[in-house]
């Protein structure tokens, strides 16, 4: 089974800060490997509360290191090696998130996984036990490395747009995904902000014709205009078919259904 489950769908400062909606990345469960994307605020206390078991995941990955992305990486480094006892799992992010200016993977925590930790760039590709994980598109994203990745695995192709400016070479790189998470934090353009507005995904998805795209990381205009009225809207002008996420979603990715009602607490 293959399934990726949105912890939260908070996107930009208003929203996550005021939990207006959740935060804390998504769980991808892919041919049996536990991924975790862009462990955000309340990554643990989300997953630990939808059943995950931390301790079993392989594989933690960052798209870019602004806080609502990374603000649990270490905590997550740390369950995902059992509290430091059981050294295990890799850790995939860019090299800012490592040195220079503020890095946000902390130096104690890297030897709970033995340093393994692979550096996200512009052509890397890397394979977790048969589910390659490489980078579809450098992202134009305020002043920190960006990287919009592709998860393949028996023949399926999870794409992520994470947060970034609309650039020609967008639509393209998503070309051939089943299915294509896209973070549309805004409704309309702020030159103070790089994200995407549903103009902008209109015009990724004429291109990258997934079959399923699932809109994430909503800031306060989306929510106030309401996500699923703007899928709708997008699948009109697209003929693709669209989803907008919500908290707790499961999109199952053998069947192509989301289940939307919240999981039960199954933490033992
Ligand atoms: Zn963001």
């Amino acid at each position: 089974m293959s399934e990726i489950t949105f912890l939260g769908t908070a996107g930009g400062r208003m929203v996550v800060t005021s939990q207006l909606r959740k935060s804390g990345g998504m769980w991808l469960e892919l041919d049996g490997k536990n991924i975790l994307l862009d462990p955000g605020p309340g990554c643990l206390m989300r997953s630990v509360e939808l059943g995950f078991r931390p301790g079993k995941l392989d594989c933690i990955v960052l798209s870019h290191k602004h806080i609502d992305h990374s603000n649990d990486i270490n905590i997550m480094i740390e369950a995902m090696s059992g509290g430091s006892f059981r050294p295990r799992g890799v850790l995939v992010v860019p090299k800012d998130a490592l040195e220079g200016n503020d890095p946000v993977v902390l130096k104690y925590v890297r030897s709970y996984i033995r340093n393994n930790i692979k550096v996200l760039g512009p052509a890397f590709k890397w394979s977790l036990d048969g589910v390659q994980i490489e980078t579809a598109a450098t992202m134009t994203h305020a002043d920190v490395e960006a990287y919009g990745l592709k998860f393949i695995f028996s023949g399926r192709t999870v794409g992520y747009i994470t947060d970034t400016k609309y650039f020609a070479g967008l639509p393209g790189a998503f070309k051939g995904c089943d299915c294509l998470i896209i973070n549309m934090v805004r409704i309309t353009h702020d030159a103070r902000f790089e994200h995407l507005i549903p103009e902008d995904v209109i015009k990724v998805l004429k291109v990258a014709k997934p079959k399923v795209a699932v809109l994430n990381h909503f800031g306060m205009q989306v929510v106030k205009a309401g996500p699923d009225a703007i899928a709708q809207r997008i699948e009109a002008a697209t003929g693709v078919r669209t989803i907008a996420a919500s908290d707790g979603m499961r999109f199952n990715l053998d069947e192509g259904k989301a289940v939307i009602e919240p999981m039960i607490n199954e933490f033992p």
